[in-house]
This record gives C-alpha cells, structure tokens and sequence, in this order.
C-alpha cells in the first residue's frame, strides 16, 4: 500500500465514498418504501413428510426497488438492520402474513391447522416491543394464535438480549409458536436451548446439502433429530432439493420440510394457485 501512487488512494477514497451514498440511498429507497406499505411477501409452504401435505407457510420479504428491480432478502435485510429500519421492516411483514392467512382461511384454501411462519429479528425483540406487536396482530386479524410461529435465530437466545427468557415464554402462553431457525450455523448447543421455550428446530440447509454424497452427515442428523425429539422439539429441515435428501429425512423421521423440490417461494397469486392445484 505504502507504495502505491496519490492516485490509489483516491481511487480507493472514491469507492468509499460512493459506497457509502449508495447505501445512504438504498436506506432512504427502504424507509420510503416501508412507509408506503412497498414491501412484498413472498411465501413456501413446509411439508409434513409423513402425509406430504402442507403444515405451514414461511413469510419470506422481498423489495421491488424501482431501478434496482426485485431484491432478495441478502441485497437489503443488512441495509434495514444497520439503519433501525429492521423493526418497522418486521411489524410490516408480520401485518402483511398474517392478514394473507386469514385472507386464505377466509377463501377455504388451506386446511385451518396451517400455520403462518414470520421471521423475526433480533431488533424486533431489543427495541420493537414483538410481545406487543404479536398481541395487536392477533387482535386485529382475528387469527388464532395457533396458527402463527414465529422464526429467530440462535443469535437471539446467544446474545442473551435482557429478559429473552421471559418474552419468549410471553409469547408461547399466548399460544403462539417459537421455532429456531437455521440451526446448526450459530453459536448455540441444544443443551443451552432447552432451556427456552421452544416448539421446533429447523435445521439449515447446508446440512441437508451433502446427505447425497457425505453418508457421515445422515449420522450427524440422525443424532439431532433423535436429540430433538427426545427434547419434545419436532424438526423441520430446510434446503430439500432432491427425492434423495427427502428419502433419507423419511428414513431418520424428520418432521417437516422445506425447499426447492416441494416448491420456490411463490407470490400471494402464486402461492394461491399451488395450493388449489394440492387437493
Ligand atoms: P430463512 O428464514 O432461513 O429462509 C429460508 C431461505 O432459504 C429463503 O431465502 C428461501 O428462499 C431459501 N430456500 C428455500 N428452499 C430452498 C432450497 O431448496 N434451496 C435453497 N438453496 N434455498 C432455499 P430468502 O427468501 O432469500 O431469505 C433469506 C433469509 O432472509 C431468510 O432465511 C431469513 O433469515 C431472512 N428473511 C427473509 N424474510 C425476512 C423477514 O421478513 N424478516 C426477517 N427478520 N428476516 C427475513
Ligand atoms: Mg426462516
Ligand atoms: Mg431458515
Ligand atoms: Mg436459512
């Protein structure tokens, strides 16, 4: 670097800068379309793999930005969190699902044991107030608690956000149901989440990935599917792609699954016409 002429330091300033308006952009692109209600959801069903119906649908946020076109999660999610935009970015998705699945119950296209799955962040529960923003939900779709789980991430339960344990269980005795997302990429061991109040487990795709071609990780499973059952937690895995993947998550009793061979996150009207086409 030391030798580098004045011109690559300015080369190196100009990026910086740039990157930094871009963002400072993006930001306020986010703020308004959340104030606008812009944002839109996307949904994937989870199936039971022992019956292959249907037992829940995950809320998956998508943004149609008007020049940089339709953004996944990865391209804003860090943008709303460094900006505090992640809690009203939160409440909104959390409205918008479980108006659609009343909306859905109301039209008779899903069986009423269907649970809408919102994912929550760790912000929602330090500043957002989610106890609160769950019980207004419920009061204003009419919704049973039953039907919605919330998602989090170990990240959540390994930061040990003040009072965790008992928000949690605030929202557990409403009947609202807890699931840890992605598990097996954080911080956290079993043994430390038995002591929330948890319902399921959803293990991350990257361990559903190599059951093809790895047969050790079918072992590695096996142990976290007996462990959870035994815990009383059932199991969805994430990331199936393959009859094989499903196969083998049969075999070791998995509860649940999710992912690209059941079927993509779909758009509302997608999502409507692939639940027609299930009966
Ligand atoms: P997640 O909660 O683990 O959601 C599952 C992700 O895996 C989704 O990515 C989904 O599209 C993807 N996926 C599903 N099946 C398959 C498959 O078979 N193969 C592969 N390769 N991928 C599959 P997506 O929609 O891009 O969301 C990414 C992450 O963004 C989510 O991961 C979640 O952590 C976060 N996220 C999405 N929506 C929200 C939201 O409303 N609030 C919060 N706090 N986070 C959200
Ligand atoms: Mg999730
Ligand atoms: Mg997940
Ligand atoms: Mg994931």
């Amino acid at each position: 670097v030391k030798n580098k002429g004045k011109g690559d330091y300015q080369v190196f300033g100009r990026e910086m800068y740039d990157d930094f308006i871009r963002r400072l952009q993006l930001q306020n692109d986010l703020r308004k379309s959340i104030e606008k209600d812009n944002l839109i959801i996307y949904y994937q069903p989870i199936i039971d793999l022992k019956t292959g119906k249907i037992t829940s649908i995950e809320s998956l946020v998508r943004w149609q930005h008007p020049e940089l076109g339709f953004l996944n999660p990865n391209k804003f999610l860090p943008i709303a969190e460094q900006s505090g935009l992640m809690i009203s970015l939160g409440k909104l998705v959390l409205n918008k699902a479980c108006n659609q699945l009343k909306q859905w119950q109301e039209a008779n296209l899903i069986p009423e044991n269907v649970c809408i799955n919102v994912n929550v962040s760790e912000q929602q529960f330090e500043q957002g107030n989610i106890l609160q923003q769950i019980k207004d939900v419920l009061n204003k779709t009419q919704i049973s608690p039953h039907n919605l789980r919330i998602e989090i991430t170990e990240s959540i339960i390994a930061h040990q956000i003040q009072n965790i344990t008992k928000i949690l269980s605030e929202i557990k005795k409403l009947g609202v149901k807890i699931a840890i997302d992605d598990f097996g990429t954080g911080y956290s061991s079993l043994a430390r989440l038995r002591n929330f109040p948890l319902n399921q487990i959803k293990i991350d795709k990257a361990f559903v990935k190599p059951l093809n071609t790895h047969p050790k990780n079918i072992k590695f499973l096996q142990g976290i599917i007996t462990l959870c059952h035994n815990l009383e937690l059932n199991v969805v895995c994430e990331g199936i792609e393959t009859e094989t993947q499903l196969e083998i998550l049969q075999k070791l009793n998995c509860n649940y699954g999710q992912g690209y061979l059941f079927s993509k996150p779909l758009s509302q009207e997608e999502f409507s016409l692939w639940i027609m086409n299930q009966i």
